[in-house]
């Protein structure tokens, strides 16, 4: 393996890809996914831009449906070329990505990470590894249009960048999580071992190589999305509150705010005092009550975020558990690494 090689001797290598699959009960498209993933692997391999000994790894993570035996099977069938790492049980779609991307590391040159329904296409996965050459080390999968997904799903989506670019958070508008990193990206997101992740974030933070290829996005070759809501909502929280501070400033702006307002009313109210004018004034006294007893509470749900983010960081729970590991006929049993 020519790992760690540096921009400039790249232009000729064969490198090993390993792309990395989540899976959370994808038994609708498993079979149909790897054919896919193995022609193209055989492709690259014939025009001498993958090595050999590139491979595939499913990570499933916690299905109940077949989606393990399938990737079992599939691994006996494929010895080597096809891997499995079995997850404990449902950890999300970012600590799966994780869990196969710490699997990969250290047996490839460059990974892909890619969605189980292989709605991303995988045919620029060539201009990825000639980008690699060209010296990037990380490659973007940018979609350029989003007509498979609802309209509400699309405004949701361009609101929500631009809320992250409000607050500071670097992220390229429509690239999810289908990208290519190099061996060193690997090595430098082992030190990123926070628990909350949001890895179209993270990487931005890595490296100032990145390129970019633009594809058109399909729907989904079988099943359903297995981004229900609350996964969707809470992976749009996790990237706000791990990456940006700017709510925490924006409480104390406001209560700076507040705090000057407060003092010009208390002189108003002074000076009505001095000149004998107090009358009986409710609505000064309950408006302010409430809306700043609201604001509060508010900013404390806010502050609150953060400790709790801090509890779970404190503690180093792992990210994820692997249950085993198929490689071939190889069949490991593991407990946590
Ligand atoms: N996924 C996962 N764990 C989860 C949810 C999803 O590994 O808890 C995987 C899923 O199998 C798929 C990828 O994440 O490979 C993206 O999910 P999906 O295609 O359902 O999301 P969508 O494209 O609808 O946003
Ligand atoms: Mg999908």
């Amino acid at each position: 393996m020519s790992n760690n090689l540096q921009p400039g001797n790249r232009s000729s290598i064969i490198p090993i890809l390993a792309i990395v699959i989540p899976c959370y009960n994808e038994e609708a498209v498993l079979h149909i996914s790897a054919r896919r993933l193995l022609d193209m692997l055989s492709q690259l391999q014939a025009s001498n831009m993958c090595s050999p000994h590139s491979f595939l790894v499913f990570v499933d993570d916690g299905s109940d449906d077949s989606t393990w035996d399938i990737i079992t099977s599939l691994s006996e069938k494929h010895s080597g070329k096809v891997r499995g790492v079995r997850l404990t049980r449902n950890f999300g779609h970012q600590a799966a990505l994780i869990a196969g991307l710490e699997y990969v590391r250290g047996k490839c040159d460059i990974a892909v990470t890619i969605d189980a329904d292989l709605q991303d296409d995988i045919s620029v996965i060539e201009q990825m590894i000639i980008k690699y050459r060209e010296g990037d080390e990380i490659v973007l999968g940018v979609r350029t249009m989003r007509e498979n997904d609802s309209f509400l799903k699309r405004w949701t989506a361009i609101q929500y960048y631009r809320l992250m670019k409000l607050l500071g958070v670097n992220l390229i508008i429509n690239h999810a999580d289908f990208r290519m990193m190099s061996a060193r990206i690997l090595e430098y997101l082992e030190r990123f071992p926070e628990y909350h992740l949001f890895l179209r974030a993270m990487i931005m933070m890595l490296h100032n190589r990145i390129g970019i290829v633009t594809y058109h996005r399909a729907s989904r070759l079988a099943g359903e999305t297995k981004y229900n809501l609350r996964k969707m909502v809470s992976l749009g929280w996790d990237g706000i509150t791990s990456f940006s501070v700017v709510p925490l400033r924006l409480i104390m702006c406001l209560g700076a705010i507040i705090f000057v307002f407060s003092i010009i009313i208390a002189i108003h109210a002074l000076i009505a005092k001095i000149n004998g004018h107090v009358v009986p004034g409710w609505t000064s006294v309950v408006v302010p009550l409430y809306s700043i007893g609201g604001l509060i509470m508010f900013s404390l749900g806010i502050v609150g975020e953060y400790i709790g983010k801090i509890f779970i960081e404190v503690k180093h729970r792992p990210r994820f558990l692997v249950d085993s590991i198929m490689e071939g006929k190889r069949k490991q049993e593991k407990d946590a690494r």
